[in-house]
């Protein structure tokens, strides 16, 4: 075994792994790069700056300020503005907990507790911020998510509050879609409780609330979120373990930003296996460093993952061009004859054009 993560770290505090970038380890679970970068607790963002390929999304000091000032508002009332989005008549009696207590694993314990007491008194109670543990490839991560509100029941709903807008009871598909991502991570967080804890059960279906229409009035909707649960179930139990991917690394070799030049930490990012693809641009800090990568080994993953599914043993773009031009590649493989033709298809078309300006 190398270094602990600790020493590949460096001495920076641990940055935490959160939802989101849980959500985007799921999708890319083939990643040992991030897996490890984000087991460790090295903060991407501050790691592609210092390589020269700083992330290119972030929310806006501005976006950040306007997202607490709708989530402020839509807690109001004790929690009852909540409780109204999601259904009760007049929820009269709105319990909420203090959750407060000593770092992550405390907050965690003390959230435990919490939910186990609402539900055992059975009325409704709303966790502002609760902290959830679960484990992620060996190493615990703490999630946060908005609320969770306990129901007299005994069901337990993650609320997602977002401040994009939705227009006419719809928003944006894909924006619906990353918060579902994210909200099924934080289901999946709870049923650990859940199952620990008598006459408990977890929604699969969470509330997102966004601002209605183009006003900063609260509303809601239901998202069924199992779809994206079983996804993130199963990508996250297929994750190498952090440790093992550690143990394969050259002795001595570590991702910190203040001890390292910018070289010394491409050499380090460069030993860990990656898995670009151009979804990673959307999800991942480190995504420009990776494509450059991609690209400078002709990888057709860099095209995107459904061409890379299509073309087959291909893996580069020169085996891709030589097959094309019929200078390599087995024949019978319907990869290969498939970009044969295509290349004798405008080989044609290029044959014609030219005759046409002779013309
Ligand atoms: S950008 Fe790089 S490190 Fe991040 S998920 Fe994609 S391949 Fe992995």
């Amino acid at each position: 075994m190398r270094g602990s993560l600790a020493e590949l770290r460096g001495p920076a505090a641990p940055h935490p792994l959160d939802a989101r970038a849980l959500a985007a380890l799921a999708a890319n679970p083939g990643c040992r790069r991030r897996a490890l970068l984000d087991g460790a607790g090295v903060d991407k963002t501050v790691l592609a700056t210092a390589l020269g390929t700083p992330a290119a999304f972030g929310q806006s000091q501005f976006a950040f300020m306007r997202g607490h000032a709708f989530e402020a508002r839509v807690k109001a009332d004790g929690g009852r503005e909540l409780l109204r989005l999601l259904g009760p008549e007049e929820p009269h009696e709105v319990s909420v907990p203090d959750l407060a207590a000593a770092g992550p694993a405390g907050r965690a314990a003390r959230t435990a507790l919490a939910l186990r007491e609402a539900t055992r008194a059975g009325g409704w109670t709303l966790l502002d911020h609760p902290m959830l543990a679960l484990e992620v490839a060996g190493s615990p991560a703490y999630l946060e998510p908005d609320a969770v509100v306990v129901h007299p029941d005994g069901r337990w709903t993650v609320v997602e509050i977002k401040s994009f807008p939705m227009i006419d009871g719809a928003a944006d598909a894909s924006k619906v879609g990353a918060a579902a991502r994210q909200a099924a991570v934080y289901v999946l967080a709870l049923e650990r409780v859940a199952a620990v804890t008598e006459g408990a059960r977890v929604a699969h279906s969470v509330l997102l609330v966004c601002p209605k229409d183009f006003s900063n009035l609260p509303t809601a909707s239901a998202v069924d979120v199992r779809k994206q649960l079983s996804v993130t179930r199963r990508q996250l139990a297929r994750l190498t373990r952090v440790e093992e991917i550690a143990a394969a690394l050259p002795e001595g070799m570590t991702f910190d930003v203040e001890a390292c030049s910018a070289d010394e930490l491409r050499a380090a990012v460069d030993a860990v296996p990656h898995a670009y693809a151009p979804e990673c641009l959307s999800a991942c800090e480190l995504a420009f460093h990776c494509r450059e990568r991609a690209r400078e080994a002709g990888a057709v993953e860099a095209l995107g993952r459904s061409v890379r599914g299509e073309l087959g043993g291909l893996t580069t773009v020169d085996a891709v061009l030589a097959a094309a031009r019929g200078e390599a590649g087995d024949p019978d493989d319907p990869a290969v004859a498939a970009l044969r033709r295509a290349a004798a298809l405008r080989a044609q078309a290029l044959a014609e054009r030219e005759a046409a300006v002779c013309r």
